[in-house]
């Protein structure tokens, strides 16, 4: 029998064949099911793959100390890794954040240093703070945005596991960004093994990789976006490597009507990050046509997001009009391409 722990569990996870989505386009499209990583989501291998990069550059002693500005899974990754191997963390939050996901944080033994929002990089920005308090507190800043170790363990893991699971047949890959890790781990492996493998974005509203990618400008597009764990402002060095194709621009109404539609058509119930990444596969498909083979990330569960995505009464005051029927979200979406 195989004794398998927490932290060998990270990784090799399932290739999901999307039925429902292959058979509205032609294509064979598959979601990568990172929310079956143990801290349930696809940040458990950004935050094992930055805690083992800093032990072999000798930052990380048994005993020390984490620094991190996170709000969500790379924390939950941390602190649960942390606990394993020995090491105390210690997390900066901006205060707009819900109190569920600091709860969270600290119900998993970390501790979490709630502050006032600032944009970045405002000296009272939470990750300027992060910085700070890891020089001050003898810590070890992991930075995510700029940690080069974030997107590599996606080119050594996430990127070969697609390979392997496709068997090299992939014709495309999409997905969106938060820190870029996962994009640019992953777009980097796939170009080196076949690169003519076509890669694929999608960016809420309000952030700026939609403009980087079309345009070589990282400007902010107008909205804001009730996703959470992407929406990217800056080009960071984990946005750097990213290779892309195509981009496309998505409303919350998209975001949101992909994440119903699939639950009710597949069964799978995820987060809006993953809503995002199913629409940039969908229209990964339609602009390749019939025949391609394309595969996504699916992030994290929807089960993180009751009080939003799932909560009529806040949609309702979003103004957003959810029914996840296919007639109200893939007209929409072909009028992007
Ligand atoms: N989805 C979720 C739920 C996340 O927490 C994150 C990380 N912020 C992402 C997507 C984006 O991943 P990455 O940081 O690798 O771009």
């Amino acid at each position: 029998m195989q004794k398998k722990d927490f932290i060998q569990s990270i990784g090799n996870t399932p290739l999901l064949y999307l039925k429902s989505l292959s058979d509205l386009t032609g294509c064979e499209i598959y979601g990568k099911a990172e929310f079956m990583n143990p801290g349930g989501s696809v940040k458990d291998r950004a935050a094992l793959g930055m805690i083992r990069d800093a032990e072999k550059k000798g930052l990380l002693k048994p005993g020390g100390l984490i620094v991190e500005a996170t709000a969500g899974n790379t924390g939950i990754g941390l602190v649960l890794i942390g606990n394993i191997l020995g090491y105390r963390c210690k997390f900066l939050v901006p205060s707009n954040q819900a109190q569920e996901k600091v709860d969270t944080l600290r119900g998993m033994g970390a501790e979490v240093m709630v502050v006032p929002p600032a944009p970045y990089p405002d000296p009272k920005n939470y990750r300027m703070i992060a910085a700070d308090v890891a020089k001050a507190e003898g810590g070890v800043y992991l930075n995510q945005f700029e940690n080069e170790s974030n997107y590599w363990i996606h080119y050594h893991t996430t990127g070969k596991e697609i390979w392997e699971q496709t068997e090299g047949t992939i014709n495309s890959f999409a997905c969106a960004i938060g820190t870029g890790g996962t994009l640019s781990g992953i777009s980097k492996y796939l170009r080196e093994k076949n690169p003519k493998i076509k890669i694929g974005c999608s960016d809420p509203v309000g952030s700026a990789m939609f403009s980087y990618f079309k345009t070589g400008q990282a400007n902010v597009t107008p909205g804001e976006s009730i996703s959470e764990g992407i929406a990217q402002t800056f080009v960071t060095a984990n946005v750097k490597p990213a290779q892309v194709d195509d981009c496309f621009l998505l409303s919350d109404d998209m975001i949101v009507n992909m994440v119903h539609y699939i639950v009710r058509r597949e069964g799978l119930f995820l987060g809006s990050s993953s809503g995002a990444n199913l629409c940039a596969a969908y229209l990964m498909a339609k602009r390749l046509g019939p025949g391609n083979k394309i595969v996504t990330v699916l992030c994290d569960s929807g089960q993180k997001y009751i009080s939003k995505i799932f909560n009529p009464t806040f949609l309702k005051e979003r103004g957003l009009k959810i029914t996840g029927k296919k007639e109200d979200l893939f007209p929409a979406l072909d009028q992007l391409l």
